[in-house]
């Protein structure tokens, strides 16, 4: 599959191709160009030359582009969520679900086109004042590679939407289905040049988006040593910054929560796309009244799990998705067992048999007994081990989990609305849970605090954060 630059197809000026391979079995899906400096310049010539034309449509007229595309992603669900598996690894019915997830947020920000409004001030004798909203101008937006399709729409809804043209870089082993869905935009009436897509590496063809003189904002998700890195390269140009980054997402169960309900939550909360989510479950704090029996159901629920190809439906967990994400879990799985950093229950190590043999397959793993320094609770593990820790008190649970450099999210269970009150009160994340975990709705803000980012997506927030404020002093 070719690049998307100014509504063609193009390839690499230097003509290299990245392989993309099916990571359930090592076969290759297709080949991208390997795009780099000339190309990322040649897509921003082209969002630069388009935007005058994009932003002086009406709110309205972007929103109906947008309405379309989600149409037209409807329309094709089933062949991007099975292209989306064999580029990923995920379980279909969970492609599908992101598939259906990013046509969900375009019409969202399609249904609120004309709301986002400005403001008068009135100074009284000095005059009125008109504060309105325009956009930036060409913005960048770097994705990663485990919810390629949700996070394009989080940043190609709010950014189109509000006017700015788009340059974006999908992740080296996702780009294909980010293609197909750029190709719908363009269907649905986005003018050439609005949205262009360059494929290639991070060190090359993301830090020349990043470092490019044009670009006004970089909207980047990925883990945070390279967020810090964007950080600095877009802050020497003072670039409007968003940075989604990491997390390690602490999960705690009260005595009065619904056990079973919660077994399921830390069940998909953590093995969810192979547990490969920025908010996945990644510290199971329980009370000890119900440790027992909740260990024993989760257990029991982890060791039944169907793991294979993502393209089988009844697979409940797919690969990993690439050999250096299977060999970092493997790592952490290794240092845990010689520092005698927990107890491992199940899983620890990769799944064996001749279906497995050239896929990224690493079992779902459960570790107990984590002593509160190891390295399992202060890193983000991105894979599928959950470490379980046992609290005699909520106050415990709350200081053992803000001990963490992260701050995305955070999960209480409990029926009592003054448990949820202190954890809401005193945990540091940017969207607590009360009784669920993952979900984020296009409605709701979202973004981390600390060391998982800066600024926020989804919502009206979203809208701002493409914006900036443009006044007209009207002195009487
Ligand atoms: P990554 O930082 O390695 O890569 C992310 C993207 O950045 C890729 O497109 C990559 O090619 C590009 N990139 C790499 N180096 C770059 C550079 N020097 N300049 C510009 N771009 C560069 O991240 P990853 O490992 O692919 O993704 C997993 C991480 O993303 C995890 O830490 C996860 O928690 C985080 N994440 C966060 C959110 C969120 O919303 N907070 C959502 C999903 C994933």
């Amino acid at each position: 599959m070719e690049m998307l630059i100014n509504g063609k197809t193009a390839v690499a000026a230097d003509d290299g191709w990245i392989e993309v391979k099916n990571p359930a079995t090592g076969e290759l899906v297709d080949r991208v160009p390997r795009g780099g400096k000339d190309d990322v310049a040649a897509a921003v010539e082209a969002a630069d030359a388009c935007f005058g034309a994009w932003s002086e449509k009406t709110m309205r007229d972007r929103g109906l582009v947008l309405a379309r595309a989600a149409e037209l992603i409807r329309r094709d669900h089933k062949a991007l969520a099975e292209l989306l598996t064999r580029e990923q690894g995920k379980p279909i019915r969970e492609a599908t679900d992101e598939v259906r997830g990013c046509a969900n947020i375009l019409e969202y920000y399609a249904s609120i086109a004309g709301q986002p409004a400005g403001e008068v001030v009135s100074l009284g004798k000095a005059g009125d004042c008109l504060v309105t909203r325009v956009p930036l101008g060409v913005c960048g937006a770097i994705i990663p590679w485990n919810m390629p399709v949700i996070i394009m729409g989080w940043k190609v809804g709010p950014a189109l939407l509000a006017g700015n043209t788009l340059v974006l870089k999908p992740a080296s082993t996702t780009p294909l289905t980010n293609l197909k869905i750029a190709g719908l935009l363009q269907e649905a009436g986005l003018p050439p040049g609005a949205l262009n897509v360059v494929t290639g590496a991070g060190e090359t063809a993301g830090e020349a988006l990043v470092t490019h003189p044009r670009v006004k904002k970089i909207s980047f998700t990925g883990n945070c040593a390279t967020g810090h890195r964007v950080r600095t390269l877009a802050g020497e140009q003072l670039k409007a910054l968003t940075l989604e980054l990491g997390g390690s997402d602490p999960m705690i169960v009260m005595p009065d929560a619904d056990i079973p309900k919660a077994v399921e939550g830390a069940f998909r909360g953590r093995f969810y796309n192979a547990g490969q989510i920025c908010t996945a479950v990644k510290r199971l704090y329980l009370h000890e009244k119900i440790a027992g029996e909740f260990m024993r159901l989760l257990t029991a629920k982890v060791e039944g799990t169907n793991i294979g190809n993502g393209l089988a439906p009844v697979t409940e967990m797919g690969p990993l998705n690439s050999a250096g994400q299977r060999d970092r879990i493997a790592g952490v799985m290794q240092d845990v067992v010689d520092r005698q950093e927990g107890c491992v229950l199940t899983g620890g190590g990769p799944v064996t048999g001749k279906a497995y043999e050239n896929g990224f397959f690493y079992r779902p793993t459960l570790v107990a007994d984590v002593p509160a320094d190891a390295a399992l609770l202060r890193k983000e593990i991105f894979g599928p081990v959950l470490p379980v820790i046992t609290v005699p008190d909520l106050s415990t649970a709350i200081r053992e989990a803000n001990r963490s450099q992260y701050g995305l999210g955070a999960s209480v269970w409990s029926r009592d609305l003054s448990t949820v009150k202190e954890v809401f009160g005193q945990v540091h994340a940017g969207i607590i849970w009360v009784n669920r975990h993952l979900t984020v709705p296009p409605e709701v803000p979202f973004g981390g605090t600390n060391e998982s980012g800066m600024g926020r997506e989804n919502g009206f927030h979203a809208i701002d954060s493409y914006t900036q404020t443009k006044t007209l002093f009207l002195g009487w």
